[in-house]
């Protein structure tokens, strides 16, 4: 059972790693964290020094791990890869960066979770390229700074206001990833499929696109469940009407909304009565996780107007009661 899932893994890292753009011009969309970008990167490489620090933060699919890949390739570099929580004592940190060629590029994904005492190690290694070593113990014991190659840390996290100040005011260049339209994430799927060697028409590519939440990663993986879809019934080519029953079955709405979106709003419109909860109330009353609502559903649904935080908790909107069909309260 471990070995299957161990496959299954593998298999979704691969075909990941297939659909992943690895040059700036392939990436679409995020024109403004491109465009600025585009201009560091070749000022790096004119003066023949590394990039500044580079912290990305949006909800998560959005590209960050595949524009640090493209950072690194743009640059020439090597790219190190590992994240907050994989890394538990500043040794392990320390490791990292001695093993850095000059100019390479360290990638910590969900940057936010560092604990507090790699942290520290990070302060000195991103200021001044430098390690400060304790070496003895009691009052013999003293510091040691060794020198590291000039490197970039690019710090990908979910939330920006999680990482603490000092952490955030080490980052040369701070890019937030935005929600991506339709068309881009319908050029997205089009791409995919030609990727896969999949036939799809146009508005297949645009119902897909509609319903991905404004996410490269979501619209990705409903066009492989639509693709299934298209193989078992139908000949293979997803046309339009494919593309909607295969959504329709997934419990994929016309907004792009799941299971877990509506039992949400739901309870905020019957449990609730529409008066303003708490994020932890919403999500006790669901069974989920309050950190999954924060970064992965609620971005969404403020992003279409369905859901508003006020001070008091957050809130229903008319639109979204519309969208499920049911009587807007009075406010
Ligand atoms: P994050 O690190 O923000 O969670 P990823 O970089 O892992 O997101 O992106 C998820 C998937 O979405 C990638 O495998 C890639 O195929 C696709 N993707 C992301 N951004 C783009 C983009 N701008 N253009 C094309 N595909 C993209």
């Amino acid at each position: 059972d471990r070995i299957i899932s161990a496959n299954l893994m593998m298999d979704e890292q691969a075909i990941e790693l297939s659909l992943r753009p690895r040059y700036l011009a392939e990436y679409i969309g995020q024109s403004k964290a491109k465009e600025n970008l585009k201009i560091y990167i070749d000022a790096a490489k004119l003066r023949k020094e590394a990039l500044d620090h580079v912290l990305l933060y949006g909800p998560p699919g959005l590209g960050k791990t595949t524009l640090s890949n493209i950072i690194a390739n743009e640059l020439g570099v090597n790219l190190r890869t590992t994240s907050g929580p994989a890394i538990e004592r500043p040794g392990d940190l320390a490791a990292l960066l001695t093993n850095l060629q000059e100019g390479d590029v360290l990638f910590i994904d969900e940057i936010h979770r560092l604990h507090r005492t790699v942290e520290e190690v990070l302060y000195p290694a991103m200021e001044d390229y430098a390690l400060d070593i304790m070496i003895g113990k009691g009052p013999s014991a003293r510091s040691v700074r060794l020198d590291l190659p000039p490197f970039t840390l690019i710090g990908a996290t979910t939330r920006a206001g999680l990482l603490s100040a000092p952490l955030r005011d080490r980052f040369g260049v701070i890019s937030r990833l935005e929600f991506y339209t339709v068309d881009e994430l319908a050029y997205i799927v089009s791409r995919s499929a030609e990727i896969f060697d999949i036939s799809i028409i146009g508005e297949a590519s645009m119902e897909i696109a509609m319903r991905a939440r404004g996410t490269p990663r979501i619209a990705n993986r409903l066009l492989k469940r639509v693709r299934d879809f298209a193989q078992v019934r139908g000949d293979g080519i997803i046309t339009h009407e494919i593309a909607i029953a295969a959504l329709e079955l997934q419990q994929v709405d016309p907004m792009g909304l799941d299971s877990i979106d509506h039992k949400m709003l739901l309870a905020m419109m019957t449990t609730f009565a529409g008066r303003p909860v708490g994020l932890d109330t919403i999500a006790a009353s669901i069974g989920e996780e309050s950190q999954t609502i924060e970064d992965v559903y609620e971005p969404y649904l403020m992003q279409i107007g369905f859901l508003q935080r006020t001070p008091r908790g957050r809130v229903a909107t008319d639109q979204a009661y519309k969208h499920l069909g049911l009587p807007v309260p009075e406010r």
